[in-house]
């Protein structure tokens, strides 16, 4: 099995074959790390989330980018790991840098959608019903997707599959007669009613719309698994995962049986693969040693600790207290999804992971000695 085999799991592998990783490919510079004069290098890598770990909305967290900006000048591997999405990675890299001021180049940032560029390429030239936000045939487009159609496209050519509100303005490139090879929502689409009904249909089929099958056969993949998110507003607003609850419950009243979906971000197990996968090509690119450990520091205990700690042994989970989790008397972890290791903050837990790499020497501070 290759690496890029090993990124999918059991159940995928017969999809894929080689997917895309030239993109994050960069021709680095860097020598071999050795910080104060040792020889040493580095063998560890960190996956950071963002939300409630460098920001909090649209503010910074104190001292998040100086921490960044310590794993920069070490030259130590680290990538961000966001359930987000809707973007593609080069708008999210360019909107992290300006919110947290200090850059972040598109192959250190993962999206909940990004999995998908890896995807076989046989998987990508099916036919692929494509929903999702308005830039979604875009999207798609960036991550290898050759056959495409999208929600908006699919419903103008054949209006009945939602035939009040059928769109007017739409460019169809063709009429798309060929079988649907698979479903992809790559993140929340913008017409839920429509939706829902056009993607019951698709799955409920043999790739043609009201052909129904007793099993479902169509591959459903869905990425953005968040229920609600923060925002401004005093209580958490919808996430792209509550499409997904209302789907696997309208699609379960419809056939008796439960959905077969995909899932793409944090906790998901394919997010944690793809995750290893760009943090290692960056570390080779890098001369890094082939990492021993990966740090991955988040502030939700159900998805960033929980998917860590299910990703293999080689993944350290860091609980961070400016997000979601707060410590409470007597309760130093979450119950639920204990964490290897709980940080008041995310400057704070670079310098106890930097500290505790007896092979990246020099003087790091302890807990006590930060103050924020
Ligand atoms: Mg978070």
């Amino acid at each position: 099995m290759n690496a890029s085999e090993a990124l999918l799991p059991s159940n995928l592998r017969s999809m894929a074959l080689d997917g895309d990783r030239s993109n994050f490919r960069r021709n680095s510079t860097s020598e071999i790390i050795s910080v104060d004069g040792s020889n040493d290098i580095v063998d560890f890598g960190l996956v950071i989330d963002v939300d409630g770990v460098l920001l909090r909305g649209n503010s910074k967290i104190p001292n998040a980018k100086e921490g960044i900006e310590l794993l920069k000048s070490l030259r130590i591997p680290f990538m961000l790991l966001t359930n987000g999405g809707g973007k593609t990675e080069v708008e999210m890299a360019e909107k992290f840098s300006n919110k947290i001021g200090t850059s972040f180049e598109d192959f250190q940032v993962q999206v909940s959608h990004t999995p998908l560029r890896f995807m076989s390429e046989s998987f990508k030239n099916g036919l692929t019903l494509a929903l999702g936000p308005p830039n979604t045939r875009a999207l798609m487009e960036s991550y290898g997707f050759k056959n495409i159609v999208t929600a908006d496209e699919y419903h103008a050519v054949y209006p009945n599959l939602w035939p009040d509100e059928v769109p007017t303005n739409v460019e169809i490139q063709k009429e798309w007669t060929e079988r649907i090879n698979n479903v992809v929502v790559a993140y929340t689409p913008s017409n839920w009613y429509r939706d829902l009904q056009i993607v019951c249909d698709v799955v409920r089929s043999d790739g043609y719309p009201g052909n129904l099958v007793e099993h479902q056969s169509i591959p459903l993949f869905f990425a953005g698994p968040d229920f609600e998110y923060a925002a401004e507003m005093s209580v958490p607003r919808l996430g792209a995962g509550a499409f997904l609850k209302c789907l696997e419950h309208l699609f379960y009243l419809s056939t008796g049986t439960p959905l077969s979906c995909t899932v793409l971000g944090k906790p998901h197990k394919l997010t944690y693969e793809c995750a290893m996968n760009i943090l290692e090509t960056q570390a080779y690119n890098q001369n890094c040693q082939p990492l021993q450990k990966i740090y991955a520091i988040g502030d939700n205990p159900s998805t960033d600790i929980a998917g860590a700690n299910a990703a293999g042994s080689r993944w350290v989970s860091v609980l961070v207290e400016t997000g979601l989790f707060k410590r409470v008397a007597n309760q130093n972890n979450d119950p639920n999804h204990p964490a290897k290791i709980v940080s008041p903050d995310f400057y704070t837990a670079v310098h106890h992971i930097l500290a505790s790499r007896k092979k990246v020497p020099g003087k790091y501070l302890t807990e006590s000695e930060i103050s924020l």
